[in-house]
């Protein structure tokens, strides 16, 4: 029995490897197509000043609504176009849609602050990567100030000199750069301190557990304590409760992103969102304490 136990097991196996296989494969096919086709979309978060409760910006986050098959989260095709070179061609459609899109805002004198956008390993080692997103921020007419990167963690960890390289001259011209899913790479404190980044965003995960773990409170104290010594601000990611939110005040934090305030947003929602103002949850909660 343990033998055919085992037998079963292994066949499992196989069947999940090959589904991730095949899974892989129709994603790397049909990406080529949504990228030529348009049949990626941008949807956008808003990031509040947790004072006062403006807009400071808004995290650009790729969807692609598949004809067959609907919406794909990027969970599952963004690690399989890093594995190409797809990841550079997506990485610069969304940064150009991105930018018309905050070029648009500004046309309508709606305030946003930054626009912030996601950038793989992959787009920094292309010697062009300052170049191009130069000369797309004057083809969009945009200040280097209206845009942020954000770059994980872990990349900083492991390529340490290719980061420092690519982002120099854009961060010379103005552009911001935020540490995002910070807590999860494991950077030592040193390498920390010399990190060429203005934003530090706190993960998820430790957000979650705030106000009932007191592990979290003492993570996320340290890591505001460290961010304010360094001089930059600190945003937290996935706040959804009022109760993580009260912690997040209470410990200082500058930023706040997540559902409590809004889901990623397609434009038009977006707009409506911010003309009747994102911040009622933070408010609501001051007039209460
Ligand atoms: P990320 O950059 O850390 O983005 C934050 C993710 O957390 C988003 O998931 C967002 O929808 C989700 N989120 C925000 N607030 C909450 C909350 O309160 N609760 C929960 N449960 N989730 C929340 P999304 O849009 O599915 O994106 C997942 C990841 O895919 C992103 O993580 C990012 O690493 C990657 N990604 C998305 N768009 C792009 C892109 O254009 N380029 C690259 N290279 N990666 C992207
Ligand atoms: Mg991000
Ligand atoms: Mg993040
Ligand atoms: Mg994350």
């Amino acid at each position: 029995a343990a033998k055919a136990d085992g037998r079963g097991r292994w066949r499992r196996y196989a069947a999940t490897l090959d589904q991730e296989a095949s899974e892989r494969a129709w994603i790397g096919r049909d990406l080529r197509t949504a990228l030529a086709s348009g049949q990626l979309e941008v949807h956008y978060q808003p990031r509040l000043d947790l004072r006062t409760g403006r807009t400071e910006g808004a995290e650009a986050l790729v969807r692609w609504r598949h004809p067959e098959r609907g919406w794909i989260p990027p969970v599952r095709f963004v690690p399989v176009a890093e594995e190409s070179d797809l990841i550079v061609a997506l990485g610069e459609q969304v940064m150009n849609m991105a930018m018309a899109q905050r070029r648009r805002w500004r046309d309508l004198g709606v305030p946003i602050g930054r626009v912030a956008v996601n950038v793989s390993a992959r787009q920094l080692q292309d010697a062009g990567f300052a170049d191009t997103v130069l000369a797309m921020l004057a083809r969009h007419g945009l200040r280097p100030q209206e845009l942020e990167l954000e770059i994980t963690e872990s990349l900083f960890a492991g390529e340490a000199a290719l980061v420092e390289r690519a982002l120099a001259p854009l961060r010379a011209a103005g552009v911001q750069v935020a540490l995002d899913d910070f807590g999860t790479g494991f950077s030592s404190l040193s390498a920390l301190r010399h990190l060429p980044v203005d934003v530090m965003k706190i993960d998820r995960s430790f957000v979650i557990d705030l106000g009932q773990d007191p592990d979290s409170d003492a993570v996320v104290r340290a890591v505001i304590a460290l961010a304010r010594d360094l001089g930059k601000r600190v945003v937290a990611e996935g706040v959804e409760t009022e109760l993580q939110q009260q912690r997040l005040r209470a410990l200082g934090c500058d930023e706040v992103q997540g559902y409590r305030y809004a889901k990623p947003l397609a434009p038009e929602a977006f707009l409506e969102g911010v003309r009747a103002g994102f911040d009622a949850p933070l408010r609501a909660a001051e007039t209460q304490t």
